[in-house]
């Protein structure tokens, strides 16, 4: 898991990645693996990024991301 700073706005983002694999028939053919959730925030002037799970595209947000949210409002 990783820390969220709790002071900062945190702006989250549904996310394909590529893992770089040659052979990868996931990467060649679509946009590559996911989605995944991640995290961008600012830590003074450099803008940070954490990845947080994985996301459903059907669902819109899976549940964990769900409670990841509501403990991030709850602050
Ligand atoms: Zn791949």
């Amino acid at each position: 898991m990783i820390q969220l700073p709790g002071d900062q706005h945190i702006t989250y983002q549904l996310q394909y990645r590529k893992c770089g694999k040659p052979t990868c028939r996931t990467c060649r053919e679509g946009q590559g693996h996911g989605p995944y959730w991640y995290a961008y925030w600012r830590d003074g002037s450099r803008l940070r990024s954490g990845y947080i799970g994985k996301g459903s595209s059907e669902m819109g947000t899976s549940s964990e991301m769900s409670i990841i949210l509501q403990a991030a409002a709850a602050r």
